[in-house]
């Protein structure tokens, strides 16, 4: 490889990390990601859209509402405003590179609806291709810029620093570690939904990169809330592949093995009341013993060929044909509100370290995300991020080389991924409990002890304990974050939470 030393390093290639690459030309860029461009992201799933209010019924102020509304009471005001007040902007940016969003014949953006949204604003490209279209349009420009250099195969394992400030980033190709120094690190890896058994989330999504920062000693904030989608399909693929909302919203019911549309016992709106709701009463069924199913027969059944695309072809992949059958569904872990705590310019506590996306959480979803504005804040601070660098990155390149002796990362083996997946699910998932959380604390702190013991580096495991942590911490049902022991809002514990590695104790 060409020396990647000296550039802007930016881990994961994901939406997050792509528009940030673009957006920071004509500087040196180098893109560290674990699948090769164009796989392993979550970004190339995303059906649905990009929530922007560009509708001419449609107001900034509406957006913000509605992202404060279900973010349970948590969400940073201030944050939230400059990421929908950027919206349109950021969409528009995506047209002039190429993304084709679905437009009426009078060459309006089309505007579709999804859940706790009061207007239409959610930008889409056939129905529910959005995340691979823009994927494939970004991937083909990356590939294409001089200014960006790519390392694909490699893990980003741990950051390196001198007197407080970012000076190298360590990688790793199965055991050989490699060195990039850097004074600038964009952290983009993605999720942590493949700490739960069932998840839409990629392979890669193990939240690397927040337990690399939290080890570099990054201030992470609101771990504990996971949002768990009601309707991934339940038939032994993984990651579950997800059926969108807005197949509830076109008259799609949630149904039980007698048929009994039961989520009317938890909520008047049923199938359209909130993720979490709905997540936990398919849950509790479950738990009763029944099967859950996402009914879509008849004529929706019929319409998925050509409005839900996607969707329609896992189905007929998997045996299925939704106008006759019912799809198997069960809640599955999906979007991490908590990461890296980040600023209004990207940028953690620690110099010359930025994050952007998933991993990254800068206070806009608070304790439970608005539907589609997630990909929102990935390029509303992709775009802040490149800014940011670009006005100080004279002042913060300074050449020094780092000489220390690479610790290398141990993955987990299929069997110890597989029991962290399964103790996650059952104690720190739809619902949790003191005695239940503190048993996965005490089962994943021995897990972790087993790779230091041995020397070696395993970012994953540090972000599940922080997880769990801070949901112990929490005795409250608050947004996606539900205690069975203490159900009820605590108007106390009205804000943010925040911790570090050094709250472990390990
Ligand atoms: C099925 C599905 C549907 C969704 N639909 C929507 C939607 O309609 N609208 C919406 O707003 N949001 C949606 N979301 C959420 C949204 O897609 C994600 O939050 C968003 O794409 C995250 O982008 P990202 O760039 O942060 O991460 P990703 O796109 O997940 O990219 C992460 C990148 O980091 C790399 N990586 C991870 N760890 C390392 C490491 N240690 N070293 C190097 N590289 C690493 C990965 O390989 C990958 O390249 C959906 C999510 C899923 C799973």
């Amino acid at each position: 490889m060409n020396s990647p030393n000296n550039s802007i390093v930016i881990v994961g290639a994901g939406l997050a990390g792509l528009f940030t690459a673009i957006k920071l030309a004509p500087l040196n860029v180098v893109i560290v990601a674990s699948k090769k461009l164009g796989s392993g992201t979550s970004s190339q799933w995303a059906q649905a859209g990009i929530a922007a209010a560009m509708g001419k019924s449609d107001s900034i102020s509406s957006h913000l509402k509605d992202t404060i509304d279900v973010g349970g009471g948590i969400v940073d005001k201030k944050i939230a405003e400059l990421v929908v007040t950027n919206g349109p902007n950021r969409v528009n940016d995506l047209i002039a590179l190429g993304v084709p969003f679905d437009k009426d014949t009078n060459n309006e953006l089309i505007l579709r609806k999804e859940a706790a949204h009061q207007h239409n604003r959610i930008v889409s490209v056939r129905g529910d291709m959005t995340g691979k279209k823009i994927m494939e349009t970004l991937t083909q420009i990356v590939k294409k810029s001089d200014h960006i250099q790519i390392i694909e195969g490699y893990n980003a394992t741990e950051l390196h620093q001198i007197d407080g400030k970012i000076e190298g980033i360590s990688i790793q190709k199965d055991n050989k570690v490699e060195l990039i120094n850097s004074n600038c690190v964009v952290l983009a890896t993605g999720g942590i939904g493949q700490l739960y058994k069932i998840t839409t989330n990629s392979k890669e999504a193990l939240g690397d990169g927040v337990g690399m920062a939290a080890r570099a000693g990054a201030v992470l904030s609101d771990m504990e809330f996971v949002q768990f989608h009601p309707t991934a399909f339940d038939i032994g693929i993984d990651p579950a592949p997800l059926a969108t909302e807005a197949l509830r919203g076109e008259g799609a019911l949630i149904v039980n093995s007698k048929d009994e549309r039961f989520i009317y016992n938890s909520h008047k709106d049923g199938e359209l009341a909130p993720r979490d709701i709905v997540s936990r009463s398919i849950f509790q069924e479950q738990q009763n013993g029944q099967k859950v199913f996402l009914d879509c027969r008849g004529d929706l059944g019929e319409r998925m060929i050509n409005d839900f695309p996607t969707v329609y072809q896992l189905c007929r992949n998997s045996g299925i044909n939704p106008s006759e059958d019912k799809i198997p569904i069960s809640p599955a872990a999906h979007y991490h509100m908590g990461g890296i705590l980040t600023d209004e310019d990207g940028k953690t506590n620690i110099r010359g370290l930025y994050a952007c996306g998933e991993n990254s959480c800068s206070g806009v979803h608070g304790a439970n995300r608005l539907a589609s504005n997630s990909l929102l804040e990935a390029i509303v601070f992709g775009d802040i991020i490149s800014k940011n660098i670009k006005e100080n990155i004279n002042k913060s390149m300074s050449n020094r080389e780092i000489r220390i002796t690479l610790a290398k990362s141990k993955s987990l083996s299929q069997l110890k991924l597989q029991e962290l997946r399964s103790i996650m699910t059952e104690f720190v998932g739809v619902e949790r409990d003191q005695e239940g959380l503190e048993k996965a604390y005490s089962i994943v702190k021995d897990m972790h002890s087993e790779y230091t013991l041995d020397g070696f580096i395993n970012n994953s495991l540090i972000t599940s304990l922080l997880i769990i942590q801070s949901a112990l911490k929490r005795e409250e049902h608050r947004g996606s974050h539900y205690r069975k022991d203490f159900p009820k809002l605590n108007q106390k514990l009205n804000s943010r939470s925040f911790i570090t590695y050094n709250d472990l104790e390990l």
